[in-house]
Formats: structure tokens, sequence, C-alpha cells
């Protein structure tokens, strides 16, 4: 399998390349240049456990890593979960749960990040030399990359964080890590100041090439194809006859491409069921067609506080039916005008249906789950189920659960007082020593840093 860009202005490159490069040179973003149809395996692949599902899955995908060497590292990046099924359904009334959070850092961004780390290491231990990766997070992100290359000789990670913004347990996840190759940074300044740093960072490709800089934000293609394998799972362990309908909690639309894509192999999946919080610009997509940029909000779920998608071009391409000058010309408007408008029956084929939630429901949904069914959602989970309840068919019903509600305790505790959620990875973090290095919002800054402490 090749991989290709949504702009159409990079030559195709193998999996590897496409793992190591990230984003692509010409401003696209990754996609393997068909997409694999597996609908004449999917009877044989019902009941098989998640590592050899895995394994069906991405073989299909990756021809430069041997058979044998894929099924390890899966296994490899899936030995860190406390679940032996790795991502569990768990019924709580009419809607199956899928725990994506058994994961080092209890959050669903373990599924993919644990993998991208094995294949870093495996891709560099072959080719030699090594990757300094440079991210940027809110909260999850940073956590989730830490833990996948933690301990990987040829890997060295900066994380950037805004100092002072992000929740004090998201911060100890990260500074408590006690790795060399590990360095956290607490920039003064916003979480888009850093985005914006690590962009310019990027952007000037010699030092990128001289200084071995590596991403592993959502629009790395190993990020996507890992997540597509809980959707397959599911779909499979839950489906009667006529497919399942899935809701997904969204911010990137990373996530919900993944669902998007198994569905497109062949797994039986009806309808993806999209549930934003009151950052709304996805549901208005899938209302109308019109893709229109707002002010950011901050909510109850800051992983999905997020205005601008960065997967969304990967869906543009396929509703545009792989028309890369269509795909040019979407997203040129879209950064000129902060809006652009897809078909609407074009975009209604892609059965994909989308409500907002906003922050009462939200609380409300995690209250009434509790008192219902004794189960305790997270803030962006509730988005996910309540968005399941608002769309509800006939279909058996998934909702996607992408953190363990001890990440986010001030939110529970809003919705349910006399409850306390608490998980003992987190509360062994608290008496650990803290290793964080403070920064100025300055690319210069940035740069040095990498220069003398991490390249
Ligand atoms: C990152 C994240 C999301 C959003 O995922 P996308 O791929 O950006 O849509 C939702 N919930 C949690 C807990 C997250 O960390």
């Amino acid at each position: 399998m090749r991989y290709i860009s949504t702009r159409g202005d990079t030559p195709a490159m193998s999996f590897q390349d496409a793992v190591l490069t990230g984003l692509a040179p010409d401003g696209g973003l990754l996609i393997p240049e068909r997409i694999p149809d597996l609908s004449q395996e999917v009877e044989a692949l019902r009941g098989a456990d998640f590592v050899s599902l895995a394994a069906a899955i991405v073989a299909h995908f990756i021809d430069d890593i041997a058979p044998a060497d894929q099924r390890r590292l899966l296994q490899d990046a899936y030995a860190s979960f406390a679940h032996s099924d790795i991502a569990p359904l768990v019924d709580v009334g009419e809607v199956s749960v899928l725990e994506l959070f058994h994961g080092p850092t209890l959050a669903f961004k373990d599924v993919a990040l644990q993998l991208l780390g094995q294949l870093f290491d495996h891709t560099l231990s072959d080719r030699g030399g090594r990757l300094n990766v440079l991210a940027a997070t809110s909260g999850d992100t940073g956590s989730a990359a830490i833990a996948g290359v933690q301990g990987k000789s040829n890997v060295n990670i900066a994380v950037m964080f805004p100092y002072g913004r992000i929740s004090p347990l998201q911060e100890l996840q990260m500074t408590t890590v006690a790795d060399s190759n590990v360095h956290c940074l607490a920039v003064h300044g916003s979480f888009d100041d850093c985005q914006t740093l690590m962009k310019q960072t990027f952007a000037d490709v010699d030092f990128k090439a001289e200084h071995q800089l590596g991403a592993v934000n959502s629009v790395n293609w190993a990020r996507v194809l890992a997540q597509t394998v809980y959707y397959a799972y599911a779909s499979l362990a839950r489906d009667a006859g006529d497919g399942v309908d899935i809701a997904v909690p969204t911010g990137n639309f990373g996530n919900i491409f993944a669902g998007y894509i198994a569905r497109r192999m062949g797994f039986p999946i009806a309808r993806l069921l999209l549930g934003t919080n009151e950052n709304d610009i996805l549901a208005g997509v899938f209302k109308s067609g019109a893709y229109r940029r707002g002010d950011v909000h901050q909510t109850l779920s800051p992983s999905m506080d997020i205005q601008v998608a960065s997967n969304f071009e990967r869906l543009v391409y396929y509703v545009e039916e792989g028309s890369t000058h269509r795909v040019k010309d979407f997203m040129a408007t879209f950064q000129r005008d902060g809006a652009a408008t897809l078909q609407f029956d074009q975009v209604r084929e892609q059965n994909i249906e989308a409500r907002a939630i906003d922050t009462r429901t939200t609380l409300e949904t995690i209250a009434d789950t509790y008192r219902q069914h004794g189960y305790v959602l997270d803030p962006h989970s509730a988005v996910g189920v309540a968005t399941a309840l608002q769309l509800r068919g006939e279909r058996p019903l998934v909702a996607v659960a992408t953190a363990h509600p001890a990440k986010f305790p001030d939110a529970v505790q809003r919705a349910l007082p006399d409850v306390s959620v608490t998980h003992p990875t987190l509360e062994a973090l608290r008496d650990l020593p803290q290793r964080v290095v403070e920064l100025p919002a300055t690319e210069r800054a940035i740069r040095g840093y990498i220069e003398t402490h991490v390249a």
C-alpha cells in the first residue's frame, strides 16, 4: 500500500515513510491510495481477540514491515493495557459503552500512541537514525505521546503545554515521567501559542531535517489506522445482522474518521453519530454542509475545545471523490474566509449524523447514567452517550468512552457531588518528583532548547 496526499502534490510513499513524515510536505494529509475491502473476511473475524483483529486489519495497510513483526509490535503496544480485552464493551442501559481508557494514561489516545511508539522504534532500529518528537498539548495528547515513546532509546520527545492552564492531574501525568528522553516544556502562553510555535518550528524545513523532528499529532496516519481496530471490534461484537450505530465524542475528527474508514473496509457499521460540545463547527457541517469557524469556548470537555478539526480534510477528500483540486479549493476558501461549503447531498451520503451537546446536557447525562445504571462517565464520554441517546434508532447502539472519569474530577464532582472517582494510576503520581522547564513563548527559546537539550 502506498500513501498519497489529499492535495495531490506529494509523490506516493510507503507506510513507514508516511509514519515518519506525519503531515504531507504539500500541506495535505496522507491517506492510503485506496481503502482495502475486507468484506470477504469480516465473518471470519467475528470473535477474534483485539490483537488478532488488529493484525488482520493492519496487514492490508502495511507492506514494508514483515507480518510477524507487525503482530509483535501490536502485542507489545497493547501489553501496556490494564484490561485483557483492551477495549471492553460494557452494557449501560440501552447503550454499549466501548471503554477505550484502559491504557497507561487513561484516555483513548493510548490506543494509537502506544502503537505509534512501537512503529517509530521499529523503523528507526531498522534504518538507523533518531527522531526528536516535538508536540503541543492541551492535555491528553502529551501524556499519551510520552507514554508511547518512554524509554525508547532512539526517540526523544519534547512536549509544550501552556503554563498553568492544563489540569493539575494532566500536568502530573507528564512531568513525573523520569526517563531522560522526555522533556516537558511549560510555555508562558496559551495552547494556541504552543501550537503556533510547533508549526513555525516545523515550517523551517532545514531546521526540521537537521534536528530530525517528528510529529505525533492526530494527522499521523498510523493513529487513524490503529483506531480503526476498535470500531471493527465493537461492530462485530454487537451486530445482529443490520449493523450497529456508533456515537463518538469529537474534537479533531481523528477518532470518528477511523470509524468511517472501518465502515468503508466493510465492517458492519451503519450510522456514525458525531457529538460535539459547544464548539459545534462539525455539527454544523452534517446539518447543512457549511463548515464555519467560530470562537473557541471553554467547556467541561477540554479535549474537544477545538474549532478547526485537523482531520476533517481527509473526509473532504472522500466527499469530493478524490478530487485533489476540489480539496485544495475547499481548504483555500476556508483559510481565506473562515467558511467553506460542501454539497449537502454528498455530505448526507456519508451517513454521519451530528449533535452539539451543551454543558447542562453533559452534566445531566453524567448524573442520569449514574443514577439509573451506577456507571460514571467522564465529560467527553458523556457527550458521546448523550449523542447516542438523542439519535438512537432500531439498531444496536455503541458509544465510545474516551477517558476514565478520574481524569476529570471537577466535572464529575459538579454532576455528582456525592461521588468521588479515583484511579490508582493517578493517585500514585501525587507524591512523585516533577521535572519541567519553563520557557517564554518564543520560537528562539524553543529552538534553543531543542538544539541544546533534545537533539
Ligand atoms: C482527544 C480527545 C477527544 C477528541 O478526539 P478527536 O480525535 O480529536 O476527535 C475526545 N475525548 C478525549 C478524552 C480526548 O482526549
